[in-house]
């Protein structure tokens, strides 16, 4: 039986050279090159890009709001991003620039890992994260605000030493085409399945886009539990039809990564960035893990 094996190509990261300055391994004159679309995408550091008149979102979970780290910006507006993945996020206006941000709070948890583990696991109340498209008219706005004191001020209270260390995502390429992870074919009922054809196709773990999510056989998604109910598009359509499904848009992490690359934000579970299938712009946060 293969009709529930529905092949789907991940995009892993194709890292520029890892930039070694330990004094400051952030450079805010790479917000110009993401904006300019030299590159696809910026993977931590401490420098988001924020329009000129807002201020660094923090975290609704900690009790002292601790600033979030942008844990990935994408350009939605560079032939350096897949196709692919720009046909499913599109771009808010065709001139300009969109970028597709997610933040988390790496301040320490209540429980071994980080804040944002914590609240994606159901362990703690508010929002740990922002997930979102923005767009930019020029390449000014998000340098502006990188001058701006409060910027500044957000920028020093991170807790550096959990900051992923910031690195160029040049673009991300195809890998071999994913079936739907062992344990999502479980729940599906689907357990005839063509063991050969299973192992050549297993999602991969770590950083990717688009692909199947590696899951536990504990999971925290939408709809399960007590995380807040899929979508509210969605469920404001009261039509027979209108149940809330998602993708895994991206995977941020997860505890075991092949090939394991030491500047990886580790969590100790996978998360994921869900995003409606009906409503390109509603995320919602994921999180399995095997215990
Ligand atoms: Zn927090
Ligand atoms: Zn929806």
């Amino acid at each position: 039986m293969t009709g529930q094996l529905e092949l789907i190509t991940p995009y892993l990261p194709v890292y520029s050279e890892p930039i070694h300055d330990t004094q400051n391994n952030d450079k805010p004159n790479l917000l110009a090159g993401l904006l300019a679309g030299d590159f696809s995408a910026l993977y931590g550091g401490s420098h988001p890009a924020l329009k000129a008149d807002e201020k660094w979102p923090r975290c609704e979970t900690c009790a002292n709001r601790t600033p979030l780290v942008p844990y990935l910006q994408i350009n939605l507006s560079t032939e350096c991003t897949p196709a692919e993945f720009r046909n499913l996020v599109p771009p808010l206006r065709p001139d300009g620039v969109t970028l597709f941000q997610v933040f988390v709070c790496t301040a320490y948890g209540e429980n071994p890992g980080n804040c944002f583990e914590d609240w994606i696991s159901g362990a703690a109340e508010g929002k740990a994260w922002l997930v979102r498209v923005v767009h930019f008219d020029g390449d000014a706005d998000g340098l502006l605000a990188s001058e701006a004191a409060e910027f500044q001020e957000a920028q020093r209270s991170l807790v550096t030493e959990l900051v992923p260390t910031q690195r160029i995502v040049a673009t991300w390429t195809p890998e071999n085409p994913e079936v739907p992870h062992r344990e999502t074919l479980f729940q599906l009922g689907c357990t005839d399945y063509d063991e050969e054809f299973y192992d050549a196709h297993e999602p991969v773990s770590g950083l990717k886009l688009l692909g199947h999510a590696i899951l536990g056989m504990v999971e925290n998604l939408p709809g399960d539990g007590d995380q807040e109910e899929g979508c509210s598009s969605c469920n404001a359509d009261h039509s027979p039809d209108s149940a809330w499904s998602f993708r895994c848009l991206v995977q941020l992490g997860t505890d075991v990564v092949d090939d394991c690359d030491e500047s990886e934000f580790m969590t100790s579970g996978n998360t994921y960035v869900l995003q409606c299938t009906r409503h390109p712009y509603v995320f919602q946060g994921g999180r399995s893990f095997s215990w």
